[in-house]
């Protein structure tokens, strides 16, 4: 076994995955907060504890993301969207041309090349209102679990649209939204459309046939679906798609 470890210290959580062989043997995330080196050596310390392996040994640690400078004892830096690139190009089997990932704080769309190189980006970090963090005030605003959007989203409800392009006024939206009665569900789903159509509009052309979509926010069905009627694309979903950075610094080590 020749395990390497990949770090994405990100906005919102810190992400990492234990690598052997090219395969995900771990993965674990912990919120973000102030002490990040420790925080990523706790992490890494309970992977390789329920793995079985000796704590005390060296293993190589690649580490990216916003606070990747933080983690020193890093053997390898890499930047987010090289990471992201590399790692998505290996787990759709070198299939990936054009990605939509959501971050914490940040939403960004990544064209990638024939050789899985970044050939073209786009980054959208001066409002809050198509990130994580909206779908996780969103969430407490509706005093729902997040997890609990997709299903959410199939109930039946109104036809309603949220048009704020700023969160702070996405908030007050959503907050007269409900006070008028709207139930939540078709909150949801006017919310899922709205990230839909923002990262649509900063993708722009597509020219390959499906577009992934990764990030924390993948996990959520509903938002996928509205990506698709949106783009009318197919969206791929890796397995674990808020670990795709890390597994992309993790196999920078051995490339
Ligand atoms: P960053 O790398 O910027 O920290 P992540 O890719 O880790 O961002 O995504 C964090 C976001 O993922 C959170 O803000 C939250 O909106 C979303 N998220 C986390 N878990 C879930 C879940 N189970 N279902 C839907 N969304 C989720």
């Amino acid at each position: 076994m020749n395990p390497v470890i990949g770090l994405d210290l990100g906005s919102t959580a810190i992400k990492a995955v234990i690598v052997n062989d090219g395969e995900i043997i771990w993965r674990g995330k912990t919120p973000t907060a102030p002490d990040q080196e420790v925080l990523a050596n706790d992490l890494i310390g309970a992977g390789l504890r329920e793995l079985g392996l000796p704590a005390d040994a060296k293993y190589p640690v690649a580490s990216t993301g916003y606070g990747k400078s933080l983690y020193k004892a890093a053997d390898l830096r890499t930047d987010e969207l090289s990471a992201n690139a590399r790692g998505l190009f290996k787990l759709s089997d070198g299939m990936a041309r054009s990605l939509i990932n959501i971050g914490g704080q940040d939403l960004k769309t990544i064209k990638l090349s024939e050789t899985g190189e970044v050939s073209d980006f786009r980054m959208n970090d001066k409002c809050a209102a198509g990130t994580g963090r909206f779908f996780e005030l969103a969430a407490r605003l509706l005093n729902v679990p997040l997890s609990s959007f997709a299903a959410l989203s199939k109930e039946p409800g109104v036809s309603v649209e949220l048009n704020s392009t700023c969160v702070v006024f996405a908030e007050s939206e959503i907050v007269s939204l409900l006070a008028r009665g709207v139930p939540p569900q078709s909150v949801v789903r006017a919310l899922h459309a709205s990230v839909a159509r923002r990262a649509a509009g900063l993708l722009g052309r597509i020219s390959s046939d499906a577009v992934w979509l990764d990030g924390g926010p993948a996990q959520n069905r509903g938002l996928v679906e509205a990506m698709e009627e949106e783009l009318l694309t197919e969206i791929k979903v890796t397995p674990e798609p808020q670990f795709t950075v890390a597994y992309g610094a993790a196999i920078s080590l051995v490339a």
